[in-house]
């Protein structure tokens, strides 16, 4: 099989590898989609403390697929059934496992991270992912590239939890990537108020006008305290998320908020800018919430994939644009110049 193999920092390349065999408790799954993320990125430039120097990996977590092979052990499921993969798997031992918090796990496993992945085209599934309930079988009339998103937007969904958006609260996403835009999917139909979006790049706020987000504000430009209490008669916003890594977002945050506003700080910072200077004072007389969220708990994934089934988020529509498992060197150069929203690989039937 084809499959784009990651071999240490700044190298990917399509090769031709065995199909993997799977046991009794396996499955084999014919990969369908599998979208490029952040996550992906980072790991060309810089490694993942979970792959070893000499170690190659097949990445990729954000798939679905079809059920190619079914292990003469496993239940439930059938050749041909159409599968969104929910990547991480937790030890099921740890404190966290054992209450259902297997996105807490300091032992886990994810598949396109310790594990193969989905760009290839076929994926080996191991018996504790599906013991785990990782593979979800979803509706034939949506596609396998809406569903692949279910794994980014399942991160969106649960950071939605952290901050209890109520009908009416007005929101400020600092960020209009991918991951900015599912945000505001999720708050929309949460009944947020206003949703404001922010970020540096013109091309990126009018890529996300198709979205519909109620105020755009370009922070290069414009003032992003003043553009806020502007927009919300000088209250701040009930609730902010930060989808970026940079330091000074997440500072200026509690100043954004209004009393009692809840904030999720969802990017993560670069290693050496993870210090960062917070007036607490501001969380104390504002009696602010702040919160901080990475991956997520299984259910997420499972509204998730209920949410794009039911036709209330419309993922498509942040795919710019579509490659093939051999044009793998294309499609992560196009990710990287950060010029769309998703980058998608696709196998054909
Ligand atoms: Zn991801
Ligand atoms: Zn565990």
């Amino acid at each position: 099989m084809r499959a784009a193999v990651f071999s240490g920092i700044g190298k990917i390349e399509v090769q031709e590898v065995p199909v993997p065999k799977i046991t009794n408790n396996e499955i084999l799954l014919k990969v369908r989609a599998t979208n490029i993320c952040g996550t992906d990125l980072r790991i060309i430039k810089s490694g993942h403390h979970r792959i070893g120097e000499r170690e190659t990996r097949i990445l990729g977590h954000e798939v679905s697929g079809e059920v190619q092979e079914v292990g003469s052990d496993v239940e439930g499921y059938t050749k041909g059934m159409k599968v969104a993969v929910a990547p991480n798997i937790g030890c099921g031992k740890c404190r966290y496992c054992k209450i259902g918090q297997l996105h807490l796990c300091p032992d886990y496993d994810a598949f396109g991270i310790s594990l193969d992945g989905g760009f290839a085209e076929y994926m080996r599934v191991n018996s504790r992912a599906i013991v785990q309930g990782d593979l979800v079988p979803f509706k034939k009339d949506i596609s396998f590239e809406e569903v692949a998103l279910a794994e980014p937007l399942a991160c969106c969904y649960f950071a939605y939890r952290s901050v209890n958006t109520m009908p009416g609260d007005n929101v400020l996403i600092v960020g209009a990537g991918p991951m900015g835009v599912l945000h505001l999917m999720i708050q929309s139909i949460a009944g947020a108020g206003k949703i404001m979006m922010a970020d540096i790049s013109d091309d990126r706020l009018n890529l996300i006008q198709k979205f519909s987000p109620d105020v755009v504000i370009n922070t290069e430009k414009e003032d992003l305290s003043e553009a806020v209490l502007g927009h919300t008669d000088g209250a701040g916003a009930d609730v902010i998320i930060t989808a970026c890594p940079v330091p000074d977002v997440q500072r200026q945050s509690l100043a954004l908020a209004a009393k009692g506003g809840r904030i999720n700080l969802f990017g993560g910072l670069p290693r050496d800018k993870e210090m960062v200077k917070l007036n607490t004072n501001l969380i104390h007389y504002n009696n602010l919430i702040v919160t901080g969220t990475t991956r997520y708990a299984q259910s997420d994934y499972y509204k998730s994939v209920k949410l794009i089934e039911d036709r209330k988020v419309d993922t498509k529509s942040i795919i710019s644009k579509r490659f093939g498992i051999t044009e793998i060197k294309e499609a992560f150069g196009y990710a990287m110049s950060g010029q769309g929203l998703k980058t998608l690989i696709e196998f054909p039937e």
